[in-house]
């Protein structure tokens, strides 16, 4: 498998042209593209460079869903309802129909696009959680029906206000360390479920997943306790896994990027596929600090670099320049 060299894309239509002049200026060989946006004018350009294709499927988020299922609406260690943050409209992960859509999602993409693929990049793969700051609020999720029943092994019925709060009490403080086992178990199981789909559908597509880019030692091991993503059990599953180093919104130096690929590295036998951060946010990222991180995600990968996200680069020719140096080496 050649390395990777790409972006992550969410085609504007209005930028359309822009964004893809700066794709192909850029030499980039790979392309993560919605699987909202895919197209087939879209698929046929790429074909045409020779670019691999792979599908962003988000899993545990999204707004269309949230309106379909409204009880897919996670519930917090309060007993709230879970509200839409900005863009982030996280769903429950264990919620039987949220799973099955996902799957059916898959199988339409493959049915209407599969022969101009190369794989599947597996997003919001967790529980809930924006942590995409410095400072996440951190609080254990789901303690929906559909949760609890699972949990306890009881069949799903509807939990009074102070049943829930008795249930979520047991849990917190009598049976955390099997509560956190059981969601990492939950939420590589559901990557098995589509692992096991396209072993028997399109064995030869690669199936790679965003992480979040947590050590263990951060946040007293958030990445499994909260957010449920065990990197050991899920590199099992997948051929990589891409964790979103992206320093600046996390509040860390460029540095950052070594630690995290090499911890993620040594506790899982997937490859591990960063994918660094273009976009201004918090405040202006310079080219030459885009620069300085993409220099150390290339160097302590063996698999290449993913950028978030092409728009960001296509409107600056700073950055353009410094990644095309980089993709061109
Ligand atoms: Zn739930």
């Amino acid at each position: 498998m050649p390395p990777i060299y790409g972006f992550y894309w969410s085609p504007s239509p209005t930028h359309l042209d822009e964004e893809w002049n700066a794709f192909v200026q850029s030499g980039a060989n790979s392309v993560v593209i919605q699987m909202h946006a895919l197209t087939d004018a879209l698929l046929k350009r790429c074909q045409q460079h020779s670019v691999m294709v792979y599908v962003d499927l988000p899993l545990f988020a999204g707004a269309d869903l949230r309106v379909s299922f409204p009880d897919s609406a996670p519930v917090d260690e309060h007993g709230s309802a879970m509200g839409i943050d900005n863009w982030y409209v996280p769903l429950c992960p264990n919620h039987a129909r949220i799973r099955a859509h996902r799957l059916a999602n898959l199988r339409g993409v493959l049915e209407r696009h599969g022969d101009a693929l190369h794989g599947i990049w597996l997003d919001f793969v967790r529980y809930p959680l924006r942590w995409e700051v410095p400072q996440p609020n951190l609080m254990q999720t789901c303690f929906c029906d559909q949760c609890l029943a699972l949990f306890f092994a009881h069949p799903l019925r509807e939990y009074a206000i102070d049943e829930r709060m008795a249930a979520i009490h047991a849990i917190l403080h009598k049976r955390l360390d099997a509560w956190v086992e059981w969601k990492c178990q939950r939420i590589a199981g559901f990557v098995q479920d589509i692992r096991d789909f396209l072993r028997t559908h399109r064995p030869d597509l690669r199936l790679g997943l965003f992480a979040l880019p947590w050590l263990l030692t951060d946040y007293d091991a958030a990445i499994r306790t909260i957010a449920g993503q065990d990197v050991t059990l899920l590199g099992r599953r997948v051929d990589a896994i891409s964790p979103m180093v992206y320093h600046r919104l996390c509040g860390q130096s460029p540095e950052w990027i070594a630690d995290v690929v090499e911890e993620m590295r040594m506790r899982s036998c997937a490859d591990i596929l960063p994918i660094v951060q273009t976009i201004d946010a918090p405040g202006a990222l310079s080219a030459a600090e885009l620069g300085c991180a993409l220099e150390i995600a290339r160097t302590v990968s063996d698999q290449g670099v993913l950028l978030f996200d092409l728009s960001a680069v296509a409107r600056d020719p700073g950055k353009l320049a410094v990644v095309r140096e980089m993709f061109e080496r």
